[in-house]
């Protein structure tokens, strides 16, 4: 049989981390650098137009377009670049500003710069894995956390509690 091992390193950086919702072997990655890394071309060909435009571009997709918008079925939201779960649905709200909100993401799913873009100090988040831009974080927003992560529905994906392919719960995780 061929080495496992070798197999799995190798797929890990090419295709894997695109198609799988796994973690990538963190360990191997020098600090300060994403665990799921891709060149620019490999991330335009793994992603849409509008997918590497906010996730790889620091875009933002027109309020009110994304479907995710409305959604609030029970289910799981996952990063549209590398599949890692960012967000559960307990945690979402309306905010009726036009992208999808929520008040807490999952732990350790997401990071933050800081954002001097327009003439405006935000708090820019992104996929900690990955490094994909979601959107900002604004400190208006409900109990218990009065967060509101005002996300781009096009960087994410949902997954529904009933229906979608959803993974068993792995809440195994470095600690804390
Ligand atoms: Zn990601």
């Amino acid at each position: 049989m061929v080495s496992r091992r070798t197999f799995s390193v190798a797929t890990v950086t090419t295709v894997a981390a695109a198609l799988l919702p796994q973690r990538v072997a963190a360990s191997d990655a020098p600090k300060g650098v994403f665990p799921v890394q891709k060149s620019d071309e490999e991330w335009k060909s793994s992603l849409t137009k509008e997918q590497y435009y906010v996730l790889r571009q620091h875009g933002t997709e027109r309020a009110f377009t994304s479907p995710l918008d409305k959604t609030y079925a029970e289910g799981e939201y996952h990063c549209a670049g590398c599949n890692s779960l960012l967000f559960t649905s307990d945690t979402k709200f309306d905010s009726r500003t036009g992208w999808p909100s929520f008040f807490k993401p999952v732990e350790k799913a997401v990071g933050t710069t800081t954002d001097r873009s327009f003439f405006m100090t935000r708090t820019e988040v992104h996929c900690a894995t990955c490094g994909g831009h979601l959107g900002h974080v604004f400190p208006d927003g409900p109990p218990p956390t009065g967060q509101r992560y005002c996300m781009n529905g096009v960087a994410m994906t949902f997954v529904s509690k009933t229906g979608g392919p959803s993974a068993a719960p792995d809440k195994s995780d470095s600690k804390s």
